[in-house]
């Protein structure tokens, strides 16, 4: 697989102003040096607590906030977005399409569904008409609505439906990447699993790439081929789902893993949850050394002044801790 999307030491880092004269007086450090890649065709999850930075990266890549630094090298030409002014940022643009938690607030609720769905196309002159419409209605057939969904509002779907408009809208442009920030977490559980089996199916159909943004680890273990678990603005461990979830190398990720449910009912009873002590540090004065140190149960001395690199592991993946070659961590259990 080639690569799409390559992102190199990425950091956003806020400024704190203070006084009539708004001098900054610090920085919220929200995303902090970060490296990661997308293949085509591969769906990326991104997880961890909320505050950890991952909807900020979000939003970095498609420069809905600039960056105070690092490359998003994207498409063919490996591009970077962070160079680009707003005009020539336009056709990567179209080519990069986010879905949000919250399908309502994306939504115009005085706008059809026909209307929603082929604004985009509309504004980029891409269809009209009779052409307009036909694409219209394979959008809606593509996302599991109807014809005559075309003609109502947003009020009258529920919740799953209002989202698979949002997905029908995202792929009128024909993208090759979707970035999802947390695009089920408000739906129910059963909802839950038919969203992510359409988002599943639809990257088979049309060799999508996802980012796929969630706080829930169980989330994404279904629909992501890798994981990148995020703390305090930075990536902690990163490496093939199935890997990460029943051998995880770092120690935040072992709690994460801890509160996702089992399906067999015999491994679950067995499993115990490791609460974490504590509460995420502020992202304006991150801890000295590994920023998990002061919730961490497996902290030596070395960890309080020292940052661990995010280094290859033996095993596939990447992981940044001084002991995890050492760690004996407990995963979810194969059945
Ligand atoms: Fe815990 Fe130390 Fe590893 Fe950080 S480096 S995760 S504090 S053992």
């Amino acid at each position: 697989m080639s690569t799409l999307l390559q992102v190199n030491h990425l950091s956003k880092h806020f400024p704190i102003k203070k006084g009539i004269f708004r001098h900054t007086v610090g920085h919220v450090y929200a995303v902090n040096d970060i490296t990661f890649h997308v293949d085509k065709g591969e769906t990326l999850g991104l997880v961890g607590e909320s505050g950890c930075g991952k909807t900020t990266t979000g939003r970095c890549l498609l420069q809905i906030i600039k960056p105070t630094s690092g490359a998003i090298l994207f498409g063919e030409d490996q591009t970077d977005l962070a160079t680009l002014n707003n005009r020539d940022l336009k056709p990567f643009r179209r080519r990069i399409q986010m879905i949000f938690q919250d399908p309502n607030s994306s939504l115009n609720p005085r706008m059809t569904v026909g209307d929603i769905i082929g604004e985009p196309l509309k504004v980029n002159k891409l269809a009209s008409g009779k052409e307009l419409e036909d694409k219209i209605v394979a959008l809606l057939s593509d996302v599991g609505l109807q014809v005559e969904d075309m003609r109502r509002y947003p009020h009258a779907f529920s919740g799953g439906q209002r989202q698979r408009i949002c997905i029908a809208r995202a792929l009128s442009l024909r993208p090759d990447l979707i970035i999802a920030d947390e695009p089920v977490s408000a739906l129910d559980v059963s909802v839950q699993a038919q969203i992510l089996n359409l988002l599943s199916e639809l990257r088979e159909q049309i060799q999508l790439s996802y980012l796929f943004i969630a706080h829930d680890l169980s989330v994404v273990e279904h629909i992501s081929d890798r994981v990148a678990v995020m703390y305090l603005g930075k990536i902690v461990e990163m490496g093939p789902t199935k890997q990460v979830y029943h051998f995880p190398a770092h120690p935040y990720t072992e709690a994460l893993i801890s509160a996702v449910p089992v399906a067999d009912p015999r491994i679950q009873r067995d499993r115990k949850r490791i609460a974490l002590s504590g509460d995420v540090p502020d992202p304006s004065s991150p801890p000295s050394g590994c920023p998990f140190h002061p919730r961490c149960k497996y902290a030596e001395d070395i960890c309080k002044d020292t940052m661990p690199e995010l280094k290859n592991r033996k095993k596939e993946g990447q992981v940044a801790c001084h002991f995890s070659e050492e760690l004996s961590l407990s995963g979810v259990e194969y059945n």
